[in-house]
């Protein structure tokens, strides 16, 4: 290394986990987080819960700004990364300033998708991925009565549920024949159907969006592909997130659908390494490369590759959890589900609590829990572990599986 020290562009809950990881591994070395936005890193999560719905909700920091301080991270906000030049080793930020770097981190991860269709930029339609977004849609959600989300995947459901919640006529678009498709199964797609009808809110299947509505640069509404027209003071664009490969790419490191990583987090420049949301790596458990889309995963992948920039690469190998808080139940989501050939219920949907854990053949890979937090953790620890109980066990309400958990309960492919 020749003192430049480490760059980390993005300032969200991967390069936050990053720069923190580096100090407390004993990195001496300087180590600058910039970011494009104006908070100090903060955590998104509640953007589309608690600080929706409650006009006083503060952000809440990751870390104290003082953290930043204390470590000697030189934490650049509202600076955003304009090119990485990997001849020369640096990059150069929109001051016209350039940092040289010996190892560098990508954390830039995602932004919303927004649909190619007419009236996406009226005023009124919002995306939801920032503080400034989730500041926006809370000024308009509290005045607005009728709301129109265009996507019921988990950001747009949370959304619905808040919007629900304080009493607004919601009505929600989904293209697909089933809600959240891309990362749960049909029986929760189907639970989650029901609760949301069960809490008031219109929610449209197989119902593309044909274009919003506008009077005056305003949007007034939504038309579906089909050609019906649904009133909104107020969209929400919640079709997805595409990840941030911009510099990436005119850098010229390998991307497909994310900044293409090894198990270490090392981009095809040994001294890059891609985390988070904008990273795609080859998954342990599925055998394929992927890109998720977490606070686990982009937290979990900073560490990594922090150990792997003090020298001590490992591969990536954690077991992918991820949660949801729509109205009042909490999806909590352990492994994934898209490899299983088979899944056990333990606990009834209709009493509102159930898990459904899935199975590759014998193996156990997914375990999915409606407002039962301990099948939650116990999942997560089986699967590290590599243990798969036997069905009439899981169905089992009154056995133990706690106690198949091995004591030392090592991961395990
Ligand atoms: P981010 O946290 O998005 O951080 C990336 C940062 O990089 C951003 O601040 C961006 O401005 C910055 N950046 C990008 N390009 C540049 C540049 N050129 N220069 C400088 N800075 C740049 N996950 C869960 O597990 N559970 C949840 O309940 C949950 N709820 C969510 C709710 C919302 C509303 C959203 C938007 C996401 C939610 N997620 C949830 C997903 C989770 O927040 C993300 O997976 C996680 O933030 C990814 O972390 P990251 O570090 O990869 O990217």
């Amino acid at each position: 290394m020749s003192g430049h020290g480490i760059v980390i562009i993005g300032g969200g809950h991967g390069g936050s986990q990053a720069a923190a990881t580096l100090r407390a591994e004993g990195y001496d070395g300087r180590v600058t987080l910039v970011s494009a936005e104006v908070e100090v890193p903060y955590q998104r999560p509640p953007l589309s819960k608690a600080f929706l719905k409650d006009p006083t909700h503060a952000l809440l920091p990751l870390r104290p700004q003082s953290f930043y301080e204390k470590q000697n991270i030189d934490l650049r906000l509202l600076t955003e990364a304009r090119a990485i030049d990997l001849a020369a080793g640096e990059v150069r930020l929109d001051d016209g300033s350039a940092l040289p770097f010996d190892g560098l981190v990508l954390a830039t991860g995602a932004r919303p998708r927004i649909p190619p269709i007419a009236g996406a930029s009226l005023d009124g339609v919002l995306p939801l991925r920032t503080a400034e977004d989730a500041r926006r849609i809370r000024d308009r959600l509290h005045g607005a009565t009728d709301v129109v989300v265009v996507g019921g995947g988990f950001i747009g459901l949370e959304i619905a549920g808040t919007a629900r919640l304080l009493g607004k006529n919601v009505t929600v678009l989904e293209a697909l024949d089933r809600l959240m498709a891309r990362l749960v199964t049909p029986e929760i797609s189907q639970h989650f159907l029901d609760l949301h009808r069960g809490w008031g809110s219109s929610i449209r299947l197989a119902t593309p969006v044909g274009r919003i509505l506008g009077d005056r640069g305003w949007a007034t509404g939504v038309e579906t592909a089909g050609g019906e027209r649904i009133d909104a003071d107020l969209v929400i664009l919640g079709i997805g997130a595409v990840p941030n490969t911009g510099l990436a790419e005119a850098a010229g490191l390998a991307v497909d659908n994310g900044v293409v990583v090894d198990r270490t987090m090392a981009a095809s420049d040994p001294r890059v390494f891609a985390i988070g949301d904008v990273a795609n790596f080859e998954h342990w458990q599925l055998g394929r490369r992927i890109r998720l889309e977490s606070v686990q995963n982009a937290v979990d992948q900073g560490r990594n590759a922090a150990l792997a920039l003090v020298g001590r690469p490992q591969p990536f190998h954690e077991v992918p959890w991820f949660w949801s808080d729509q109205g009042d139940v909490k999806l909590q989501m352990a492994g994934l589900a898209f490899d299983a050939t088979r899944s056990v219920r333990r606990g009834r949907p209709e009493d509102g609590s159930f898990s459904v854990f899935h199975y590759a053949g014998e193996r156990l890979v997914a375990v999915d829990s409606v407002n039962r937090a301990a099948d939650h953790m116990l999942g997560r620890r089986l699967i590290a572990a590599g243990v798969s109980p036997p069905a009439e066990v899981v169905a089992d309400l009154s056995a133990d599986l706690k106690s198949l958990v091995p004591r030392t309960a090592a991961p395990s492919h």
